[in-house]
């Protein structure tokens, strides 16, 4: 039995075809097929470096099945890259079902690092790096969009959303009504590309240029938005703050109308007052001072 292959996870450049490594290149110009999310689109990029490899479809309609055809291939020990249409594989892109398999299989899964949209908004948005969250897209409306907006206000690391063109205003808006109107952003637009530009400012802000200026929605975009602060050392006696409203209230009204009250006295969220309340709801009355 031969051993097995390799796996070449290969980055693309993310608009400015200059930005790709010559590693990148000879790596594609080596291996014996290249699994491409797009093959009409790969192959236009690589006919400009003169590479001719022979390119397979995999995308998030076929890679199910595809990925057991050619981890298959890859176990027989073929040689392969998998490129997105661009920026990192399997970074909002297809191809994690491919490396999990070829993992799984004992294939080597090698990475060829490369541009990604989100780390090129986070080198140039001047908000924290040391902890971030990459949330990728939003889902596009509703119920879940809202759902998972709540859930991520109370996030203290810088946060990362992709977008799509026609969505960058909306999502703006929608992000500045669970974050707060004055948390700092930044849109990265069009990075790498003629028309890069990068907004800062806070969600309000560019919310309202995103309705003014057509162009901050042309093209593709990253939101990079500031995490939400840390309690600062006024939290204890705020909580104790928040706990003697809740308990006084309890005491004359049903817990929704109690929560809601409570967290408009103390302009405090709703979710974590109504947690509160149902803690305190729990727990024997405590001595305060
Ligand atoms: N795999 C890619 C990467 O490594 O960044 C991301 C692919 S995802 C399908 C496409 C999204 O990435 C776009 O909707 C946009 O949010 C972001 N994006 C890609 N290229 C970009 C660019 N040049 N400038 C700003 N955002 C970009």
């Amino acid at each position: 039995m031969s051993a097995p292959g390799t796996l070449f996870v290969v980055a693309t450049p993310i608009g400015n075809r200059a930005d790709w490594s010559d590693r990148a290149r000879s790596t594609l110009a080596d291996v014996e097929l290249i699994a491409a999310e797009d093959t009409r689109h790969t192959g236009q990029l690589l006919a400009l470096c003169g590479i001719s490899t022979p390119l397979i479809a995999l995308h998030e309609h076929n890679e199910a099945a595809r990925a057991e055809e050619l981890v298959a291939r890859l176990a027989g020990g073929a040689r392969m890259a998998l490129v997105s249409d661009a920026g990192t594989p399997l970074i909002s892109d297809p191809g994690f079902r491919l490396v999990a398999a070829a993992a799984a299989a004992g294939v080597a899964v090698v990475a060829i690092p490369g541009a990604c949209a989100a780390v090129a908004a986070l080198s140039v948005a001047g908000l924290p790096t040391d902890r971030f969250a990459f949330e990728g897209f939003l889902p596009s409306r509703g119920a879940a969009r809202r759902t998972r907006l709540a859930a991520l206000a109370g996030e203290s690391r810088t946060l990362v959303f992709y977008e799509a063109p026609h969505r960058v205003g909306d999502t703006l808006a929608d992000v500045a009504a669970a974050f707060g109107a004055g948390r700092r952003a930044v849109l990265a637009r069009e990075l790498t590309k003629l028309h890069e530009t990068t907004y800062r400012g806070t969600l309000a802000e560019l919310a309202a240029l995103a309705a003014s200026d057509p162009d901050v929605a042309r093209g593709e975009s990253v939101l990079v938005v500031a995490g939400a602060p840390e309690p600062g050392p006024d939290a204890p006696r705020d909580a104790l703050q928040l706990d003697r409203t809740l308990r006084a209230l309890l005491g004359a009204l049903p817990l929704s109308r109690a929560v809601d009250l409570a967290a408009e006295l103390c302009g405090e969220r709703r979710n974590r007052v109504y947690d509160r309340a149902l803690a305190l709801q729990r727990a024997p009355p405590a001595e305060d001072t």
